[in-house]
């Protein structure tokens, strides 16, 4: 009989009942080091005192109005993240899959309105995920997902990641925007160059092309700047960002210049909860301790997500180092790993993470045989040490007869 809570997970039998900074603990009182952070998503780790007071405060004032009155919270986080970034104006909605498809729908409203009704295309990139709505399936374009949803939505095209011959090709007339998450989560933590994403702008100004970053997963501070595409000095059009944005809290945004926001007029997008007083007071919190000094990195000053990465990144090395049977390399960005990185297996990442919880640690599959190290960013220096010192017993787990059975086995999809 099927489970009255419909079974689209493979569910590990673990619940936990509470949470203390990076530490879960199971109503049986075991604790385990959460190096999955809820898929990039507890940004301050669990119970932060900061970000509770302000969402009890709120609920205790005021939870929803809905989006006919003024929002002050949301006025707020907007102008915060505008000040912060590249963005003029900011829209708040509930998830991920909802932040792309509005940025989409910015696109093709900002090029319907510039006199270019037909650029309607959107070039996306092999290896994306944007979500599980019907139009975002179709943006990530992996036959898995959209195996028996009927047609794809139209509108969407893919090339090989990095490949600027191969993006040139595919631009015609019909082509709106360009949508790429600057660091390819699901598929297993795949870090454009600088490079590749300096180019990409370039070539939007070229062709009158919209140029939206997918930052759901790698921004709100992952990589060590507010956003991953601040490394890159490249200016975006349109950014959405959802998961760490609220900490847990459910939060998604659309950040746009005022050249794209402003074609977004009264009636012509919307949502019942998005940006409501107590999504937004989460929001507010995330900001206060993101924002103060010497968590993020500014130029040429490393914050406290860039330099416990970076110890993070140097003791998972070292593991590699120790265990090349087990791990073939570590993957991360260019310039700086911040607390996004990939720790590519030899064998499937899932016997590796059934170990690792064993050893009570916490993390997160992705394709390509690679495991996510993605912690909470208030993770310290010895909570990163202590989690590649369990990373390496759980390979000891490993079995010789569950990696000589692994190696004809086609390696699962992560399941986001
Ligand atoms: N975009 C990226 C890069 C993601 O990693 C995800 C989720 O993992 C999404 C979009 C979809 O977000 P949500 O699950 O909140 O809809």
């Amino acid at each position: 009989m099927i489970a009255s809570l419909m079974p689209t997970y493979n569910r590990a039998d673990l619940a936990f009942e509470r949470g203390d900074g990076v530490w879960l603990y199971t109503v049986d009182g075991r604790r385990f080091l959460d190096f999955g952070a809820g898929i990039a998503t507890s940004s301050l780790g669990h119970n932060h005192p900061h970000l509770v007071s302000a969402i009890a405060e709120q609920a205790g004032r005021v939870m929803h109005v809905s989006n006919l009155y003024r929002v002050p919270q949301a006025e707020r986080l907007a102008a915060r993240l505008v000040e912060a970034t590249f963005a003029d104006s900011v829209f708040f909605c509930n998830s991920g899959a909802e932040a792309n498809e509005g940025m989409v729908k910015m696109m093709r409203r900002a090029q319907a309105a510039t006199g270019h009704e037909e650029r309607t295309r959107i070039i996306c990139f092999d290896g994306a995920f944007h979500g599980r709505t019907l139009a975002m399936l179709s943006a990530t374009g992996n036959a898995k997902y959209l195996s028996g949803f009927g047609e794809p939505a139209p509108g969407f095209d893919h090339v090989p990641l990095g490949n600027m011959n191969a993006l040139r090709d595919a631009i015609g007339p019909t082509t709106a925007g360009i949508m790429l998450e600057p660091i390819q989560g699901e598929s297993g933590v795949n870090a454009s160059s600088i490079r590749f994403l300096q180019e990409l702008r370039a070539a939007a100004d070229e062709f009158g092309l919209l140029l939206g970053f997918d930052e759901v997963q790698c921004g709100m501070g992952r990589t060590g700047r507010l956003f991953a595409h601040e490394w890159a000095d490249v200016r975006p059009d349109v950014v959405s960002a959802a998961k760490g944005i609220g900490g847990g809290f459910p939060l998604g945004a659309i950040l746009a210049t005022e050249a794209v926001a402003r074609h977004l007029t009264p009636g012509s997008h919307g949502t019942t909860f998005g940006g409501n007083p107590l999504a937004c007071a989460a929001g507010n919190a995330v900001l206060d301790v993101l924002l103060a000094p010497g968590f993020l990195s500014t130029p040429g000053h490393p914050g406290h997500v860039e330099i416990v990465g970076r110890v993070l990144f140097d003791a998972l090395e070292q593991l590699v180092r120790a265990r090349p049977d087990m791990f073939e390399r570590v993957r991360g960005h260019e310039t700086n790993n911040g607390l996004m990185i990939g720790l590519k297996c030899r064998h499937p990442a899932a016997a590796l993470q059934d170990a690792a919880l064993q050893e009570h640690l916490l993390v997160v599959t992705a394709g390509d045989n690679v495991l996510r190290i993605i912690p909470p960013l208030v993770v310290n220096e010895d909570e990163c040490l202590e989690a590649v010192a369990r990373l390496g017993r759980a390979a000891e787990r490993v079995s010789p007869s569950v990696v000589a059975q692994s190696m004809g086995a086609q390696p699962e999809m992560a399941v986001e």
